[in-house]
């Protein structure tokens, strides 16, 4: 139950709301302060007050200032419950939702960020925070927090007023501007000055008090004329003079070098149009400058050149009366909500309020442009702006080391990256990660506000899988660059190995010749080899010594492949392609490469998506491996039956090259049962001879005697069947 106390807060709270906020849900609103008041019940604040007060009055702030919707409301009146109370998140997403969860951690993770940390790289800082935010409200709930902290800054000791002044100087300040939000700018830039110049500030502070009077006469005196013209001219208009807040004096002052009575523009005159026609601010500077004379080079025309955050007015300086300098400003009612309220004002002129999901993201988008189509003369932020934008695409990561330094990561950074980062050296010796204390394996993706320590040992060296998930070019181009040398090292060790041992052996071989050995022992080339030599996966002295395996074969040459296709395509049209069930397969179907099938092999078909049925050998490793996982897709096929008929098949003979070798093998093929050569092919390569024939047998019985008589012939060393299996 409410004491009056709450309830006159609340009360107070849902009237601001509906002043400024059209539709909403007091529901959502009721609960969240219900939830806040109970959650802060037992807590004080530095000014002796209830803890409550505090999220009650940003929630306020918010209603007043920045009114968007019930959302951020309601997460402005729990902003401090994760950080200060029992609460956790999963209790906001179980009572609340999962946005108003979002948000209130997004408020509490900043805060801290931000704390933990010296704001001198301000720059940075405002990166850094916007690349952790990924609901606008978060931001806003922030400004209303620090907007009202600043206001009860005089509770704290001085070391914190100064802290915090200083951060609201650096930080704050710039990014409210940024946002638009005019008014909360020049309170927090006010009040950030009152507390780092207390003495400056004081002194503008008592000459505009001692000044008041003159100067609410001059305006009054300078304003009547200009009332009564626009009264005869029928418009509807808002006209006030108001002295520019004290800091925009102090930088008057400091920048011009001149003193406080030498300052002319302590105030301006603002005319505000209640006309959507802005044309209308062109009319009234026309009727101003009949009063008073315009001041040359002092026209400021920000409707047809907005400023970058999204500003739009007339500014021109007249001679006023008493010949005093005037600044006058014009503008219509909807640039004079935009020009105070910001990004948030820009909801009041939408078709519906209360912004959707959409819409926020549609916000993005328009302070993205308002980004992006900056002017030059803005050229001093444009820094700034050039990292806003990027984090509003938010590719960037800030991560801090130990000391608190920030360090700029491109998104899906790892630690590895970052220990690049820091030191080649670094990098090179990077054993492990702790992030925010704990111990994370290397791949692991930082994120933004992050603490990175990296654990080095002197005998750590990169590793090769490093590379497959470094994302910064530094850190790719140092390991790779590692990975070269260190194989560079292993080649000349291996070939020291390789020369000490033929010189031990007294074995002369030329390169050619040992090209011909380490293609025989199946190495690309002879750096491969040479590496492995090093690495003492290959013992030299046996290698050399070892006579090479007769029946080895050589390795399998393009030309051979070639003709392999050749003859298996014959193979397979003469015996008149596949059968299914006994019927001849007739739809799209072809030979799978990985075993490459011929007349005479067992055979299974493999129904692939898109290329028909696949044929392969029933022993082929690959089918094997496909039939683990699609059982389903596996059909029987054979080949026709060939009893009685002949077939062809290949046979593949090594063996030494020899005056009349071709001629003993053809005459033993023939004088076998009379089997036909239909094909033959030969190379010799060093006095060795290669040759394939292709034969017609009648079954593999037939087939298995040819090969056992060649077998016999003098100089042969392998006879097989022919066939390419990967
Ligand atoms: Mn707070």
């Amino acid at each position: 139950m409410f004491s009056t106390r709450y309830q006159r807060m609340y009360n107070n709270l849902i009237e601001v709301c509906k002043r400024n906020l059209g539709n909403f849900n007091e529901n959502l609103i009721r609960k969240a302060f219900d939830f806040a008041l109970e959650a802060h019940k037992n807590d004080l604040r530095a000014s002796g007050e209830p803890y409550f007060d505090h999220p009650y009055e940003v929630a306020l702030i918010i209603a007043k200032e920045i009114p968007l919707d019930d959302i951020s409301i309601a997460s402005a009146l729990l902003h401090d419950v994760l950080e200060d109370t029992e609460i956790t998140y999963e209790t906001l997403v179980n009572h609340f939702d999962k946005t108003i969860a979002e948000i209130v951690d997004g408020v509490t993770k900043i805060g801290g960020v931000i704390r933990d940390h010296d704001a001198s790289q301000a720059e940075n800082y405002r990166k850094l925070l916007l690349s952790m935010v990924k609901d606008i409200r978060v931001i806003l709930v922030k400004f209303a927090d620090r907007l009202h902290n600043m206001r009860t800054l005089e509770f704290l000791s001085r070391d914190k007023q100064i802290r915090i002044a200083k951060e609201t100087m650096q930080i704050y300040v710039p990014f409210a501007h940024r946002f638009g939000l005019a008014q909360i700018r020049w309170e927090l830039e006010d009040l950030a000055f009152k507390y780092l110049d207390p003495d400056a500030y004081e002194d503008i502070r008592k000459k505009l008090k001692a000044t008041r009077r003159e100067r609410e006469a001059y305006i009054k005196k300078t304003i009547a004329p200009i009332k009564q013209k626009l009264d005869e001219e029928g418009l509807k208009y808002e006209i006030e003079g108001r002295p520019k807040h004290f800091y925009s004096i102090y930088r008057k002052i400091v920048n011009r070098g001149k003193s406080f009575e030498e300052i002319y523009d302590l105030f301006a005159i603002r005319i505000i149009l209640d006309t959507e026609n802005i044309y209308e601010c062109y009319n009234v500077l026309g009727i101003i400058t009949q009063i008073y004379r315009p001041v040359p080079d002092r026209l400021h025309d920000y409707i047809a050149i907005p400023k970058s955050n999204g500003y739009q007015s007339l500014h021109t300086t007249v001679v006023g009366p008493e010949g005093k300098m005037v600044e006058i400003q014009i503008r219509t009612r909807r640039m004079h909500e935009v020009a105070e309220r910001g990004v948030a004002a820009h909801w009041k002129y939408k078709a519906s309020y209360k912004p959707s999901n959409k819409e926020i993201e549609e916000w993005v988008d328009w302070i993205r442009d308002i980004f992006e189509n900056v002017s030059n003369r803005d050229e001093a932020n444009r820094d700034i702006i050039e990292s806003f934008k990027l984090n509003l695409y938010q590719d960037e990561i800030y991560v801090f080391t130990p000391k608190g330094d920030l360090k700029v990561l491109p998104k899906g950074a790892t630690p590895v990256d970052f220990a690049f980062q820091i030191h080649t050296k670094v990098g090179f010796h990077c054993i492990g990660a702790k992030v925010n204390g704990k111990i994370v394996p290397l791949d692991t993706k930082l994120n933004s506000g992050d603490q990175v320590e990296i654990l080095t040992s002197k005998n750590q060296t990169p590793n090769k899988s490093w590379e497959k998930f470094v994302v910064t070019s530094k850190a790719k181009q140092e390991i790779r660059k590692w990975i070269k040398q260190e194989e560079n090292k292993k080649v000349e060790e291996g070939k020291n190995l390789v020369s000490k041992a033929l010189k031990k052996l007294k074995i002369h071989i030329n390169n050619d010749d040992l090209l011909k050995l380490v293609h025989r022992a199946k190495f690309d080339n002879l750096n491969e080899f040479y590496k492995a030599v090093a690495s003492g996966s290959i013992d030299i002295e046996e290698f050399l010594t070892h006579k090479p395996e007769p029946e080895k074969s050589p390795v399998v040459t393009e030309l051979e492949k070639n003709e392999f296709e050749k003859f298996a395509s014959t193979a397979r049209e003469q015996i008149g392609g596949v059968l299914i069930a006994g019927d001849k397969l007739d739809v799209l179907h072809n030979y799978a490469k990985c075993c490459n099938p011929i007349p005479g092999d067992e055979i299974l078909g493999f129904v692939t998506r898109g290329e028909g049925v696949k044929i392969h050998r029933k022993n082929c490793k690959n089918l094997e491996r496909l039939m683990s996982i699609h059982q389903g897709r596996i059909i029987d096929v054979s080949w026709p039956n060939t009893d009685g008929n002949y077939f062809i098949v290949a046979i593949k003979i090594v063996g030494e090259d020899r005056p009349g070798m071709l001629n003993d093998i053809s005459q033993t093929i023939v004088n076998t049962q009379n089997t036909n050569i239909k094909s033959v092919n030969l190379q010799t390569h060093h006095s060795i001879f290669y040759g394939t024939v292709s034969i017609n047998v009648k079954n593999l019985e037939h087939l298995n005697r040819i090969i056992e008589k060649l077998k016999k012939i003098p100089g042969i060393e392998t006879v097989e069947r022919f066939e390419i299996t990967n």
